[in-house]
């Protein structure tokens, strides 16, 4: 029986203020258009995920929630993060394989990154997972779908299983959804799955006119097997159902409780599925690709067509970011070298003590180092404190739209100035000065502001 599975990807960008919420209360506060609602994520929680949960959608669905996103889900909508943890908990004990991927802790175009950073997002995605959902994850979802070569070897290097492309992004004779091998540069495989991008763009895009699940099941999922292989995968962002399109959380639910099966699909997950099917056939990848921007990944860098109006604020935003994110290596890298640590190994573990689960003295020691004076061991606490803010600042969403003065380059921005004020009381440097110099070269199209003012607005 040919087999079906819809994957969900559920993300909204981290918002509010980075100085009240240290590393962690996510309070987001009030936004205009949300309204009956404080704020978006409470509007999506309402229309999206709240709905599904309570239907069951997640214990029948392939998924991945954005790692902020069930950051803020914790503490703000605590019954629907139980109903989302428990789903995948559920079918694990039962399947022995769950539901639910993985994604990098913060959200970054990995293409972009460089590898010590890509390191850093994929561990720290990984423990963050593991903290969550009490088990070890064997898929990760790229953000954006974003992908290369370096950052596929380091998702096998790190035991991560499996990841998905579109078809746009890979080439070779495919046919389904694979799953597929992905040759490494050092001679290892990944395995890839890959979305059917005409079912998964007419479900995202269009699902309102599709007459319900069972008449999508029986004209369209049913009469497509011919030539699309063993498997079918659907893959959309997650807020498709219940708050792109209203009340779709029901097309969902009884796509996969009935109709899929009504038309002889086996409905079932990435994991299920590959613990039953390991890939025969192998592809190649498209690197420097994602699922949003046809350009190799121009609208995260020096900007393209994807937005409208320049986009040349994003090059120089980017400049601006990585210089400072030079410059604080290098200050880290002084400190921490003396004290024979490997700094980013260091760096790498630093995730368990920003949830809480270790202190900064049990990493410590677990890096080697087991008598550090106090005023070091502060001094480590607040440079790996200020480089989480400092990956914070590369979220997707900074270069996604069409201004700098949209909130979300913003919040990059004023993650920036929380890195700087903590490596400044760590170490007494002050890397303010050519953050703004760099800043100043970006531009907003609508208000005219540079990079500089808006790091100056986030001050007060
Ligand atoms: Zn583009």
């Amino acid at each position: 029986m040919p087999a079906f599975c819809l994957h969900s990807h559920f993300y909204q960008p981290p918002r509010g203020n980075p100085f009240v919420d240290m590393l962690g209360s996510d309070h987001i506060g009030h936004e205009p258009g949300a309204e009956p609602y404080e704020n978006w994520n409470e509007k999506v929680t309402a229309e999206c995920y709240l709905p599904n949960a309570e239907l069951g959608n997640f214990e029948l669905m392939s998924f991945d929630v954005g790692a902020t996103l069930l950051r803020w889900m914790e503490r703000h909508a605590p019954n629907t993060y139980s109903l989302i943890i428990d789903a995948d908990r559920k079918q694990f004990a039962l399947n022995g394989a769950g539901n639910a991927m993985a994604t990098p802790a913060h959200h970054t175009i990995l293409p972009l990154a460089r590898k010590r950073d890509k390191v850093a997002q994929i561990k720290w995605g990984i423990a963050g997972f593991a903290f969550r959902y009490g088990r070890q994850p064997q898929g990760m979802w790229l953000p954006e779908m974003a992908v290369d070569l370096e950052t596929l070897q380091i998702l096998h290097d790190l035991r991560i299983r499996f990841t998905i492309l579109s078809e746009a992004q890979v080439e070779g004779a495919f046919e389904g959804a694979g799953p597929y091998w992905v040759q490494l540069p050092d001679g290892g495989r990944m395995t890839v799955y890959v979305r059917d991008d005409a079912l998964s763009n007419q479900i995202a895009f269009n699902i309102r006119t599709l007459g319900g699940a069972g008449r999508w099941a029986r004209s369209t999922l049913a009469s497509r097997r011919k030539n699309s292989g063993r498997l079918t995968l659907v893959a959309v962002e997650g807020e498709t159902f219940g708050h792109h399109h209203s009340g779709e959380e029901h097309f969902l639910h009884w796509l996969l409780s009935y109709e899929a099966n009504a038309v002889n699909h086996n409905v079932t997950t990435l994991e299920r599925d590959l613990r039953d099917n390991p890939p025969q056939a192998e592809i190649r990848i498209k690197e420097y690709t994602s699922w949003s921007c046809p350009h190799g990944l121009g609208r995260y860098a020096a900007g393209c067509d994807c937005t409208p109006g320049p986009s040349n604020w994003k090059g120089a935003l980017r400049r601006a970011l990585d210089n400072l994110s030079n410059n604080m290596d290098d200050l880290y890298v002084a400190e921490v070298e003396p004290l024979n640590l490997d700094p980013w190994q260091l760096r790498n573990g630093y995730l368990e003590v920003s949830m809480g689960q270790k202190t900064m003295g049990e990493l410590l020691a677990a890096n080697g180092l087991t008598d550090a004076a106090d005023d070091v061991v502060s001094r480590l606490n607040l440079l790996l404190a200020a480089s989480y803010f400092r990956q914070r600042m590369y979220t997707a969403s900074t270069f996604k739209y069409e201004d700098l003065a949209r909130p979300e380059p913003r919040y990059a921005i004023a993650n920036g100035l929380q890195a700087i004020t903590l490596t400044r009381q760590a170490t007494g440097h002050d890397l303010l000065s050519g953050f703004r110099r760099d800043l100043a070269q970006a531009v907003s199209n609508r208000t005219g502001q540079t990079g500089a003012q808006i790091l100056d607005g986030v001050q007060m």
